[in-house]
This record gives C-alpha cells, sequence and structure tokens, in this order.
C-alpha cells in the first residue's frame, strides 16, 4: 500500500502532528495524487477540534487539495500521469442513485464519501489532504488548467465553489448588485468571483478595518455594519 506522510490530529485537544498513513492500493479506476499544496479550511479546525461530533482519530484534514497525478489505474481514462489536478470535499459516492445520476452526488442517496473522517466504500476511514499523497476515484478528481498556478487553484475547491455556486444560480453579472457579509476566507473569494463576473460589489463587514484589502480585491463599495447609519 502506498505510504503518506500527513499531518494529523490524535484527540480534539492536540496539535496537529506528523503521522505516516497507509492510502489503499490503487484501483482500476483509482488515481494516486503527489499533494502539492492543500488550502486551510474553518472545517478543517471545526472537525479537527470535534466541534460538529464524531471526529475520528487520528484524523488528517484538508479538502481543498491540489497535485500532481503519481499512478494511475488500469481502467482510468479521464487523467494521465503528470496532469495538474485537484480534490475537494467529496471523494465518492454511489454513481447509480437518482442524485448521482443529475450529476448531485453531494445527495448521493447512499450518502457521499468525505474527503476525510468518512468510511470510504471500501470500509476505510478517509483521510484528507494535509498529506503528501492521496488515492481517489478518477470521478472525484478535477482537472487544473495550465494558466491557474496550483497553489492558487487548492481554495478554489472550497471556499472558491461554495461562493462561485449560488453567484451562479442566481445569474451575478452586469447590471446585478451582491453584498458579501464578512471579508473572510470565502468572503474574499465572493468578491473577487462577483466582481470577475460583472456585478456591482458591496462588501458589509464588521467595522471598516479590512476596507483597504476590500476595494483592493474588487469591491465597488464597503460597510461597516457597527456603523448605526446603515
Ligand atoms: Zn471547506
Ligand atoms: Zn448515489
Amino acid at each position: 500500500m502506498p505510504t503518506a506522510h500527513a499531518y494529523a490530529a490524535t484527540s480534539a485537544k492536540s496539535p496537529l502532528g506528523p503521522l505516516a498513513i497507509q492510502r489503499r492500493e490503487l484501483g482500476p479506476r483509482d488515481v494516486l495524487i503527489e499533494v502539492k499544496f492543500c488550502g486551510i479550511c474553518h472545517s478543517d479546525i471545526h472537525t479537527v477540534r470535534d466541534e460538529w461530533g464524531a471526529a475520528t482519530y487520528p484524523l488528517v484534514p484538508g479538502h481543498e487539495i491540489a497535485g500532481i497525478v503519481a499512478s494511475v489505474g488500469a481502467e482510468v481514462k479521464k487523467h494521465a500521469v503528470g496532469d495538474r489536478v485537484g480534490v475537494g470535499c467529496m471523494v465518492d459516492s454511489c454513481g447509480d442513485c437518482s442524485s448521482c445520476r443529475k450529476g448531485e452526488e453531494q445527495h448521493c442517496l447512499k450518502g457521499m464519501v468525505g474527503t476525510y473522517g468518512a468510511t470510504g466504500r471500501d470500509g476505510q476511514l478517509t483521510q484528507g489532504g494535509y498529506s503528501t499523497h492521496i488515492v481517489v476515484t478518477e470521478d472525484f478528481v478535477l482537472k487544473i488548467p495550465e494558466g491557474i498556478p496550483l497553489d492558487a487553484a487548492a481554495p478554489l475547491l472550497c471556499a472558491g465553489i461554495t461562493t462561485y455556486s449560488p453567484l451562479r444560480r442566481w445569474g451575478a453579472g452586469p447590471g446585478k448588485k451582491v453584498a458579501i457579509v464578512g471579508l473572510g476566507g470565502l468572503g474574499h473569494m465572493g468578491v473577487k468571483l462577483a466582481r470577475a463576473m460583472g456585478a456591482e460589489v458591496t462588501v458589509l463587514s464588521q467595522s471598516l478595518s479590512k476596507k483597504e484589502d476590500g476595494l483592493r480585491l474588487g469591491a465597488h463599495h464597503y460597510y461597516a455594519l457597527s456603523d448605526p447609519r446603515i
């Protein structure tokens, strides 16, 4: 089995530390990825601190994974060795239920498999991207275009898609106004994406302490929620 070197939490209170973990042997449709970058999402922190309950240890977080394909199973068609790829918050689903057939694997009727802290369809606990390597079935491996550096691509896989999806669904674009509440990890992505889509962008923040950053990232307007005039 491929060994990966990872950063794992061993309890809700301990800091993350180095741990060698075993990835599964490559199945016919599996892809082995050498992880180059992994974003830090606040969900990682909630999970390792067991703030959402049911955490299992040791736990390797990380679901904004960008890397290079190191090896592929015999039947893999979508990816080849050397490809630039990413993995987000899901690594598997049944592939066969009505949700999966609609491309809504997150609503898989048998339960999608989370990138870490979940039980995979092989019965093993999944471990995330704070590691040197990960094995993922090809359907949950995304291509990263040449024009996007891997370090910049990683946060698009959770914070990015989380903000892109509603902007796209509600038609953000020229002539539309978008307000982003909070300029944090997701908020700054929302500002950049909404601006790139052509919308008029307003940030509603607690204070004006990040106003300069907000405007630099593309916001047209920036207000403090603590200001009694708004
Ligand atoms: Zn996340
Ligand atoms: Zn399904």
